[in-house]
């Protein structure tokens, strides 16, 4: 390794995509130093992803930024719906997907709104509030090698604005470095999937005043059935900015009269600002860890958008990772820890892809027939999915008895994130925000007093319909419950166990 020496930082994080920022604002939000590195000078020129979760603006929430992203989101806000027609002006609201309870009753499935916001307005967001976090953010800065050694790593960078280079050495690397990853082919981490899926497409950005043709029809997808142009169009800014995506792979086409065909108005100020052809796909890394690099976002999984889950993992992947890491640099956990973040996300990356890739973009057939064998829409949207082994204290006192997908009826299930119950009458608190960035132990109102040796523990007794009177459950900092039971001793032990970094099938000390 060559060139001038730049401070160390814990963590180097290889790209300054959606997925790396919020990788960076994970491990500041627990203290840790770390640097990102992105090639490129700017953030995202493309809108890409515009459906953020629940559980990614849950994640937000933790961090303190779910009201600046509602505030950069206003201008898509009222545009849930979707829409269909011949064209846009000839296009109708579909009805609102309301999921209901057992009971019938809309469920109250979350502290947080799933959020519409374009990509390129939420980068900047997430790249001004880790700034101000105090993570080193370098843009056109491009990682060209690196080096792994017993306790650090040493990586080659190269300021792409100057030509000059330098070297960084850092405890741990994260790679989110987008689908192509090539730290993940510098690894030689290979990906297993179905590949390519349906046929290739071409997404056209393009802007036009179409504000008044949109009025009392808002959406944020309009199926476009018009037979000489089918396709899909997506509100980016619910007034100016519009992608159409269309099927083929010709890239030359006559956009502006194929455009106002979609329309079905003469949209005089049409200007195309860019073509880019794509093939959706379902790709998963075979390991998301190598040594002290993992993987996260696009680099470990690429999935079709129909979904809207691709940017959504990478965030839960983040989340994950990132008290991890902390853990083990802190000394409060064992290397081992780390393990369990491929055995935690690489299933919950499979899974997402899976669901991904069984879904397409024909909207009226998904609200008229949904699939009854795809998973719940809220067990994409709240984290409803299971880690069955990883940082988890299954013993017999404590089983993971596995969640239901076809169905969202979380009960705080060992390896499920947390159900969502408010703690105040004005709404302002719920059970999500009781762990992160530290542990939580919740005990039911019958409960044993927990001892006080439980240090580093916030303990909550809580009498919520999830948790019986007699049981305790321990939630991990990224809010997944890790050890249910009735002796709130054996959570310590559990809680001792799992930064050790026991598996799940480890049998813990007095179980
Ligand atoms: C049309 C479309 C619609 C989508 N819709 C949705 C949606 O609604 N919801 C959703 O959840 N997802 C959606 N997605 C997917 C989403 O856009 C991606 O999952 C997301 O961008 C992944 O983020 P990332 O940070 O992992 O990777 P990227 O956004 O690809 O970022 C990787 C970054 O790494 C940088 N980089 C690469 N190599 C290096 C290097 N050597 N050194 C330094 N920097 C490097 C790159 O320049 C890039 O900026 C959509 C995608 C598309 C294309």
């Amino acid at each position: 390794m060559s060139g001038q020496r730049t401070p160390t930082p814990e963590v180097l994080v290889v790209g300054g995509g959606l997925v790396g920022l919020t990788s960076a604002l994970v491990l500041r939000h627990h203290g840790v130093a770390v640097t990102v590195v992105e090639k490129r000078s700017t953030t995202s020129p493309q809108p890409k992803a515009r459906r953020f979760h629940m559980r990614s603006m849950e994640i937000f929430r933790e961090l303190g930024l779910a009201g600046l992203v509602h505030h950069a989101a206003r201008d898509l806000a009222g545009h849930d719906h979707m829409a269909a027609g011949r064209t846009l002006a000839e296009s109708e609201q579909l009805p609102l997907w309301h999921a209901a309870g057992a009971g019938g009753a809309v469920v109250d499935v979350s502290p947080e709104a799933p959020c519409l916001i374009a990509q390129d307005v939420l980068e900047p967001v997430l790249r001004e509030a880790a700034v101000e976090a105090g993570a080193t953010v370098r843009f056109d800065t491009e990682l060209v090698a690196f080096e792994q050694h017993d306790d650090e790593v040493v990586a080659e960078l190269l300021d792409r604005a100057t030509g000059d280079r330098s070297s960084l050495r850092a405890r741990y690397v994260i790679a989110a470095d987008g689908a192509r990853s090539p730290v993940r082919q510098a690894l030689g981490i290979g990906r297993s999937g179905r590949g390519p899926i349906g046929e290739p497409n071409v997404n056209v950005y393009f802007h036009a005043d179409l504000g008044e043709v949109v009025r009392g029809r808002e959406f944020n997808l309009c199926q476009i059935e018009h037979p000489d142009s089918p396709g899909a169009l997506a509100s980016v800014d619910g007034r100016h900015r519009w992608v159409f995506m269309g099927g083929g792979n010709a890239t030359d086409r006559d956009w502006p009269t194929l455009l106002r065909t979609v329309l079905g108005v003469p949209a005089p100020d049409l200007e195309v600002r860019s073509v880019l052809p794509w093939q959706a796909e379902m790709l998963v890394a075979d390991r998301y860890s190598a040594g002290r690099v993992h993987l996260a976002g696009d680099a470990a999984h690429v999935m079709p958008p129909f979904a809207a889950s691709g940017a959504n993992t990478g965030i839960a992947d983040a989340h994950n990772l990132g008290w991890k890491l902390a853990a083990v640099l802190r000394g409060q956990a064992a290397p081992a820890l780390l393990d369990s973040y491929h055995a935690e996300r690489r299933p919950a990356g499979w899974f997402a892809a899976d669901q991904s890739s069984r879904r397409t973009l024909n909207l009226r057939d998904q609200l008229s027939s949904p699939d009854p064998t795809l998973a719940h829409h809220f067990v994409l949207g709240a984290g409803g999915f299971q880690y069955t082994e990883g940082a988890l204290a299954v013993t017999p006192e404590s089983p993971n008895d596995p969640e239901p997908i076809t169905e969202f009826h979380p009960i705080g299930r060992v390896g499920t994130r947390i159900p969502h119950r408010w703690l105040d009458q004005a709404r302002t608190r719920s059970t999500v925000d009781l762990a992160g960035p530290g542990w939580a132990l919740l005990t039911g109102p019958r409960s044993p007093h927990p001892d006080p040796e439980h240090t580093g523990l916030a303990v909550h007794r809580l009498d919520v319909d999830f948790l019986p009177s007699d049981q305790s459950l321990l939630i991990r900092p990224d809010h997944v419950v890790a050890w249910r039971g009735t002796d709130p001793r054996a959570a310590t032990e559990a809680l001792v166990g799992l930064l050790d970094g026991l598996s799940s099938t480890t049998e813990f000390a007095g179980t």
